[in-house]
């Protein structure tokens, strides 16, 4: 049970001073919620006041990725505190987080909860949550175009939207699709991120384990019928630097900032 006594006032509306930018993909494993731990963090290094909704409710992944854990409970997230009927959320490298992580008791368990919950754990976390003035509100969405997109999208219909996808070809058509779900609740894309682009081994050869093109695919494809051509904010290189600093809960680039995905990723920060 995450609602206390009291009701209060939602307060990332459109007139409020805080961007809001919902990330989302296709499908699962193209590294959405890397890619948002990443912005996250790099946004609030520099200076800027970030929070960040875990709204991929059945797949979260954020507290790990940011290194969330209870040093109590092995494997499991830390809990938030709570003052009143006020949750406060969790600080990790500089960024107020909230997930869903944080409230159950065993992570081996399906959250096997279906649209009115979704929507309502979704509504409480936006409004219960007292994340204080932002300067930006990231969600990490889950993948594709379920219950969860729709609630973000009526709940927060002016948030900003970057679609994630890999380079395969065979990604483009679902992550179009997300875009264009995001579109139809009001929602802005601003932009599409390629992530496990070419791998470049040490030796200087390189690899394109996911092909080539699907981001610039994807980017022409939301482009289309636009007033504004929607382009390709960041393309991320596959890296172990990058995925070791997901399992440490040290993102990369505060890890690792020299690294290729690293740049990619502050990259985006200044498009962003
Ligand atoms: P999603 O949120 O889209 O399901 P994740 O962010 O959980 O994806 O990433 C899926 C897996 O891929 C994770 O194990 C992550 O560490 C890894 N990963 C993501 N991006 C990269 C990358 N550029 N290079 C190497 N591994 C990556």
């Amino acid at each position: 049970r995450l609602r206390g006594p009291g009701k209060r006032r939602m307060p990332f509306t459109a007139d409020s001073l805080t961007r809001v930018i919902a990330v989302t993909s296709g499908k699962g494993g193209v590294g959405k919620s890397t890619v948002t731990a990443n912005l996250a963090v790099s946004l609030a290094a520099r200076g800027l006041a970030v929070g960040l909704v875990d709204a991929d409710v059945h797949g979260f992944s954020i507290p790990g990725l940011l290194g969330l854990d209870d040093p109590e409970r092995p494997g499991r997230a830390v809990r938030p505190t709570r003052v009143d009927d006020m949750i406060l959320p969790p600080v990790a490298h500089g960024v107020k987080v909230i997930s869903i992580g944080m409230f159950v008791d065993d992570p081996a368990t399906a959250v096997a909860w279906r649209g009115p919950m979704l929507h309502r754990t979704i509504d409480q976390f936006l409004t219960d949550v007292y994340f204080g003035d932002l300067d930006v509100l990231l969600l990490d969405l889950p993948p594709g175009t379920g219950d969860v997109a729709i609630s973000v999208g009526q709940i927060l219909p002016h948030a900003e939207v970057i679609v994630v996808t890999t380079p395969q070809a065979a990604a483009a058509d679902v992550a179009e699709r997300s875009g264009t779900v995001a579109r139809q609740t009001g929602q802005h894309v601003i932009g599409v991120v390629e992530n496990m682009g070419a791998f470049v081994a040490p030796d200087g050869t390189v690899v394109e384990m996911f092909g080539s093109g699907g981001g610039a695919d994807v980017a022409e494809r939301l482009s289309r019928g636009q007033e504004a051509a929607v382009p390709l904010l960041a393309s991320i290189p596959l890296s172990v630097d990058l995925r070791r600093g997901g399992d440490l809960g040290i993102p990369v680039v505060l890890d690792r900032p020299d690294d290729p995905a690293a740049r990619a990723i502050t990259a985006l920060t200044d498009a962003v």
